[in-house]
């Protein structure tokens, strides 16, 4: 790749002289060729601006000037063989970012016209683009340098380590920040393994790699939503897999099915403020679990009998209950009302997309165990000395299916549940539903036995999944 770099100050380019840049240059990757503007100067200053037309602070640089420059430089009227493109750095360009690097990457020459003052004349980029050169105003950030050197240099730096043969180990190009997964990079770590009393992570250690993957990819995804929520916000949902969703979700992003981006959530224990969403959602999640096996009317029923907004009030203020919820933070359109009054029906309640619960049963307790607790089957009767809490519910919208938020909201109630000393959790799901047992299993639960189980008035067959809270993840 040919670059050309035109400043008055053709020495702070030197730089480039260094390092892997300076040596791809010596190999010939890079052919690197810096011009003294001033050489385009023909007054005997050798004068390159003048005061703004029209008035205003500083100096702006000549078009004239520029354009002598600049026609020596570029390819105008007898266009090479490849792709030229002509950079001219700027404040106030569109921003130049990895993907741009990797695009000017294929480029066969690049020049660069670096800026002081107040700028360059507006009319020469202009002008270059009306010639038929491919013309890129451009901004390393906003901020305002003194001149465009330094942007050169910075631009220069990032496409040239792109090309072949510039990086010793091209591998290192893979898992970088701002690559392809548009994720930030994990944090890194060398010997010694323990520093200044600072440890590593043991994972890495363990030369399992794909726990050592694992473990990485979970915190470039943390790393990236806690520092880069505009960057975690444009996540490309056809990349990210199961594990890196579940990760997601329980960062505060879900991704809802079909959706082209995550959007931002919150799981939170729930109050009596959510009761009613709470039985809406309840209301329209419960037939997913058993609709093919239970009769329309008996899933009815038991709705309306129990999944009711004093149930949740009643658990949401109930000790023994771990009540989480997934809240969508998303704002929602609002449809506009014709003559522009105001919306009728427009939610104003929590936009809750999904909701787990433990109900946990001391031993011996005296009083009422929690409001709808099941009878434990036997199989679970059967472990003494356990702090045994029911998985009621892990449920979420049909919106959100594969959107990380269902393993999220089971590690947050778990998480919880354990805090509050229960030591096994147990849960009863319909023998027919494969989805949900294979989820369970997923996060740790294996299967102890079944029970049947009334649903509005019909006899369902469960089978019945325990876990030790210690256990999984
Ligand atoms: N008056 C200009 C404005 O407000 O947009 C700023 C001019 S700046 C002081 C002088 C030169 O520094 C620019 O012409 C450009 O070459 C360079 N420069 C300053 N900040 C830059 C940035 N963030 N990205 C790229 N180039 C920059």
């Amino acid at each position: 790749m040919r670059i050309d770099v035109v400043s008055i100050f053709p020495d702070y380019l030197k730089v480039l002289d260094l390092s892997l840049i300076g040596r791809a240059a010596g190999h010939g990757t890079l052919d690197l060729h810096v011009h003294d503007l001033r050489d385009h100067a023909h007054d005997r200053h050798r004068t390159v601006d003048d005061t703004p037309l029209g008035g205003g602070a500083g100096m702006v640089m000549k078009p004239d000037v520029w354009g002598e420059a600049l026609d020596d430089v570029l390819a105008v009227d007898a266009p090479t063989a490849g792709r030229q493109v002509l950079i001219v750095p700027t404040p106030s360009g569109e921003v130049f970012t990895q993907r741009t690097a990797e695009d000017l990457a294929d480029a066969d020459a690049l020049v660069f016209a670096c800026g002081r003052y107040e700028g360059i004349d507006a009319r020469v980029p202009e002008h270059y683009a009306s010639r038929g050169i491919e013309v890129r105003e451009l901004s390393i950030g906003d901020y305002v340098l003194n001149g465009g050197e330094v942007a050169a240099i910075v631009m220069i730096e990032a496409i040239a380590r792109l090309l072949p043969g510039v990086l010793g180990n091209p591998e290192s190009l893979v898992e970088e920040s701002h690559g392809a997964a548009g994720l930030l990079e994990y944090p890194v770590h060398t010997r010694p393994t323990r520093w200044r009393g600072l440890e590593v992570d043991p994972v890495l250690l363990s030369g399992d790699h794909a726990r050592i993957a694992r473990t990485r990819r979970d915190q470039a995804i943390a790393r990236t939503v806690r520092r880069r929520p505009d960057m975690a916000a444009s996540l490309d949902p056809t990349r990210l897999d199961r594990e890196d969703r579940a990760t997601l979700a329980s960062l505060g992003w879900a991704v809802p099915t079909g959706a082209a981006h995550p959007v931002p959530v919150r799981i939170r224990t729930a109050t009596t403020c959510d009761a009613e969403a709470l039985a809406d959602l309840a209301a329209r999640t419960f037939p997913d679990a058993c609709e093919q096996v239970i009769a329309p009317e008996s899933i009815a029923r038991h709705i309306a009998t129990n999944l009711v907004p004093d149930l949740f009030r009643a658990w949401a203020e109930d000790d023994r209950v771990d009540l989480i919820v997934a809240e969508l933070l998303a704002p929602q359109p609002v449809q506009e009302a014709p003559g522009g009054a105001e919306p009728e029906g427009t939610p104003t309640g929590p936009d809750l997309v999904g909701y787990a619960a433990v109900l946990r049963e001391e031993p011996d307790a005296a009083g009422e165990p929690p409001t709808g607790i099941d009878p434990r089957p036997a199989c679970v009767r059967a472990r003494h000395g356990q702090v045994v809490g029911e998985l009621s519910k892990v449920y979420v919208d049909s919106t959100m299916r594969g959107s990380g938020l269902t393993p999220a909201l089971m590690s947050a109630v778990t998480r919880q549940a354990t805090d509050h000393g229960t030591s096994l959790l147990w849960l009863g799901t319909h023998v027919t539903n494969k989805r949900a047992q294979k989820a369970y299993k997923r996060a740790g639960f294996r299967q102890a036995g079944t029970r049947t189980y009334n649903v509005g008035g019909q006899d369902a067959h469960d089978v019945v999944m325990i876990r030790r809270t210690g256990e999984g993840q």
